[in-house]
């Protein structure tokens, strides 16, 4: 590995991506690591340790695909389901910034990703800041979002892809392969034992080993006999885009009428944000411009 760490370097966070390339093959990989931004999102919920595996997963997902995307804007993963997960949702955006929720998971009780998200769907969101959204739909194979990822791959890439996850509710962990268009290796039959091999090593990660070992300790443990370059870290950070801004604008669309009721009922309205408990509360006066039918938005 050509990489070396320098002793003089200050630690860098724990919450991490860093992309990997072979030297002698047309393959780039991806490794997330996320500790604290993790454990915050966790720490804002009391989901049962189940839910928070799977929304570390989803997670380390995330930051795997948004790492994988040269854009500006924001990568939603969004399963449904009739599990005791009716809505896990995660978003990363290109400044590798996640929040997530498993709404309606806290009093969950099964420890079977099947039965949590059962008969589900994951929905890939792609929101340019600028441009078209795009969104892709797949099931959710046994609960497995590896598994479902595979599927999604398949149909949306060219190249083939794969993903590892694993979470164990203080680190959330994953491992992208995907091959690149070739350059090192034309012939279409090696290219393709040289996918198998680097495919197969991969498979014999565990869970534990993916979430504990630092990306140095795992690419070797799986690619010593590999020239392998890794890439400086990106930082990833637990980072709720909600404002009062954003909470206003969204007020305004509701009827005057129905906020009207609710001031008179409550005195105030709260919005909550699901993704970080933050509460707005908007008096009669925050609301005066509204409630004459004034639609502006506010930027700030
Ligand atoms: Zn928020």
């Amino acid at each position: 590995m050509s990489d070396t760490l320098d002793s003089i370097e200050i630690p860098q966070s724990s919450d991490g991506t860093r992309r990997f390339l072979f030297e002698d093959a047309d393959i780039r990989g991806e490794i997330v690591h996320l500790d604290a931004a993790y454990c915050e999102i966790i720490a804002i919920h009391q989901y049962p340790l189940a839910v928070s595996r799977l929304l570390g997963e989803f997670l380390a997902a995330a930051v795997l695909l948004s790492a994988n995307l040269k854009f500006e804007g924001t990568l939603i993963l969004q399963a449904r389901s009739e599990g005791e997960i009716p809505l896990l949702m995660v978003e990363c955006d290109h400044r590798l910034r996640v929040r997530g929720i498993a709404s309606g998971a806290e009093r969950a009780t099964s420890n079977n990703n099947d039965e949590l998200l059962k008969c589900g769907n994951l929905a890939i969101t792609i929101e340019p800041a600028n441009g078209q959204r795009y969104q892709g739909i797949v099931p959710l194979e046994q609960g497995s979002l590896s598994n479902s990822l595979d599927g999604y791959f398949k149909r949306s890439e060219q190249l083939n892809t794969r993903v590892w996850l694993a979470a164990d509710g203080q680190q959330a962990a994953g491992l992208l392969l995907q091959q690149l268009p070739p350059l090192i290796t034309t012939d279409e039959d090696q290219r393709g034992q040289q996918w198998q091999r680097v495919y197969s090593l991969a498979s014999t990660v565990t869970e534990r080993d993916l979430c504990q070992l630092e990306s140095e300790q795992l690419l070797y443990q799986l690619y010593h006999e590999d020239r392998v370059r890794l890439f400086e870290p990106s930082d990833v950070s637990f980072n709720c885009s909600c404002s009062r801004a954003r909470t206003y604008n969204a007020l305004i669309t509701l009827n005057p009428a129905d906020l009207e009721e609710l001031l008179e009922d409550l005195g105030s309205i709260t919005m909550d944000c699901e993704f970080c408990n933050q509460h707005y509360q908007f008096s009669r006066s925050d609301l005066a411009n509204v409630l004459a039918g004034d639609k502006t938005k506010i930027l700030h």
